[in-house]
């Protein structure tokens, strides 16, 4: 097996700031409130799971399961045998999309149920997803010309406008209706992850340019599983670095992190090339409190806030164009003023993105004011860039919110479709008729929904106290930060709610 590249990423596309706020103003001389194990997390050269954790990799039969090779492979197979699969049937089979396992597999299950799966195991998807497997299968076994991701593009944009893209076609055009477009989005997705992967080196395609990526990011901060380096203070003196270079036995760690400096979930997958990379068995993986990277990170990125908030638009949109008052606007608009339906759908999918990240800033402008002091002043680019971070909870609870319904309609029509592939016109395109069951009744999806926005709001609120006190450790002008905080989480938590109680379309 090749050894992996030579280049060293180490996140250069991050800002990285040192000191709990840009200015570099240190936390000596300031009152201190209850961040102590933030301060011990920055300035320890000893990693989170030394101290306290249990290093989920000793574990008898669940650790050598998680390290050994051949692990990720032989679930990415027949993932990536399904997804092929899934193009034929979306582009040559029946066009009736409740029928058409492209459409259902790809838009009523894999998109209600990935975001799940952010809570509990970070990015998980990503470690057996066949999008990324080809690009990498194909690179490490043809070869690839190795070229280094242009420096202009290593931010989440390219990924973010992809994003917005693709949900805002969705939105205005139904993608998720339509089988054959569905398959033949998913095959330029695949075709792009194997151009990519052949061009530049290790998943510059997952980091930059995947549609999902960002959102993947951004929400794998709240999981419940992390993968860290055991002492930092080893990697420091650590002059081989075969975590970032690879050996003849494992690959660099394809997504360009470091161990010694990660300090949050956004770009690791789990993959564990790293662990089997060491030499001095120094990284390891533990389970630990939900979010901790949300306020303990030091990596704070502008592009990935304006996701994190404008991922509430997107929720919000979403979920008020599937309703019956919204529906019959949009139609009273076409006839009343000319102005074309998907015109007014575009116009509220790219409002509320904006107007989100428009009361956010001024949300933190507030903040900024009421928590300043003189020795420590708060600009308002400064709150937004950090305590945006708190509304990743809120809006990833608008979205599982918005999922539970979707798989209570059609959470068991699966079968239907699978079983249906046999009949005519023949396996694997048939079609026929799909039966949909309510697995339970509507009264209790909404107190569902109620619960996951209500544990959304308190997850968020939570992160917001740790963050307003990284950012200011006076307990007066943080206590004011954190009021603002919440005043921005109830008006968001309230206009979803209200979003959530119309009625749908018939
Ligand atoms: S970033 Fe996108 S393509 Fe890459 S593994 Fe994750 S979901 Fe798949
Ligand atoms: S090889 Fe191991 S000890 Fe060296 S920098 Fe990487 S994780 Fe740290
Ligand atoms: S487990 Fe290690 S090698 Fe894999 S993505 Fe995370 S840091 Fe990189």
């Amino acid at each position: 097996m090749a050894a992996g590249h030579k280049s060293v990423g180490l996140g250069d596309a991050l800002v990285k700031i040192d000191t709990p706020i840009a200015d570099g103003i240190p936390f000596e001389g300031v009152p201190e409130i209850d961040n102590r194990d933030e301060r011990a997390a920055e300035t320890s050269q000893e990693a989170y799971i030394q101290d306290n954790r249990q290093d989920i990799l000793r574990l008898p039969v669940v650790g050598a399961l998680l390290k050994w090779r051949w692990l990720q492979p032989l679930i990415e197979i027949p993932m990536v045998i399904t997804f092929v699969l899934v193009i034929i049937v979306g582009i040559w089979g029946t066009q009736e999309p409740s029928q058409n396992l492209a459409t259902m597999l790809i838009w009523i299950y894999w998109w209600s149920m990935i975001i799940f799966s952010f809570v509990l195991v970070g990015r998980i998807w990503c470690f057996i997803c066949p999008l990324g497997a080809v690009g990498e299968w194909i690179s490490r076994r043809v070869g690839t010309l190795g070229r280094k991701w242009p420096k202009a593009l290593r931010n989440l944009w390219p990924a973010h406008i992809f994003f917005i893209t693709l949900t805002g076609v969705d939105l205005v055009f139904g993608i998720d209706t339509l089988p054959n477009v569905t398959g033949y989005f998913l095959l330029m997705i695949m075709v792009m992850s194997i151009v990519l992967a052949l061009v530049y080196e290790r998943r510059a395609f997952c980091r930059y340019v995947c549609p999902i990526g960002g959102m993947c990011g951004i929400y794998s901060m709240s999981s419940g599983v992390e993968v860290r380096a055991k002492s930092r203070g080893r990697c420091e003196s650590c002059t081989t670095k075969e975590c970032i270079k690879g050996t003849d036995e494992s690959y660099a760690c394809p997504w360009f992190e470091y161990p010694g400096e990660m300090d949050r979930n956004n770009y690791c997958t789990t993959c564990l090339e790293c662990v089997r990379s060491c030499p001095h068995d120094n990284v390891g993986m533990s389970a630990r409190p939900l979010g901790q990277d949300l306020w303990r990170t030091k990596t704070r990125v502008f592009d990935e806030v304006i996701l994190a908030v404008g991922m509430i638009g997107v929720m919000a949109s979403h979920t008020i164009a599937t309703t019956q008052p919204f529906d019959e606007w949009v139609t009273a608009t076409e006839i009343d003023q000319g102005i074309p339906a998907w015109l007014t759908l575009t116009l509220v999918y790219v409002g509320s993105i904006i107007l989100a990240n428009f009361v956010y800033y001024g949300i933190s402008a507030l903040g900024g004011r009421a928590a300043s002091t003189e020795d420590r002043v708060l600009d308002t680019a400064t709150v937004f860039k950090w305590t945006g971070y708190a509304m990743i909870p809120l809006s990833l609870a608008m979205f599982m919110a918005r999922n539970v319904l979707f798989l209570n309609i059609w959470g068991t029509a699966i079968m239907d479709v699978i079983a249906n592939m046999s009949n005519p016109p023949g396996w694997p395109l048939g079609s026929g008729p799909v039966e949909a069951q309510y697995l339970l009744p509507d009264s209790t999806i909404w107190w569902i929904r109620m619960a996951i926005i209500l544990l959304g709001f308190i997850f968020s609120a939570y992160a917001g106290y740790r963050l307003s006190l990284r950012l200011q450790p006076r307990r007066r002008e943080a206590q004011l930060l954190l009021a603002v905080i919440i005043l921005a989480l109830v008006v968001f938590s309230i206009v979803y709610v209200w979003i959530l109680s119309l009625p749908l379309v018939a």
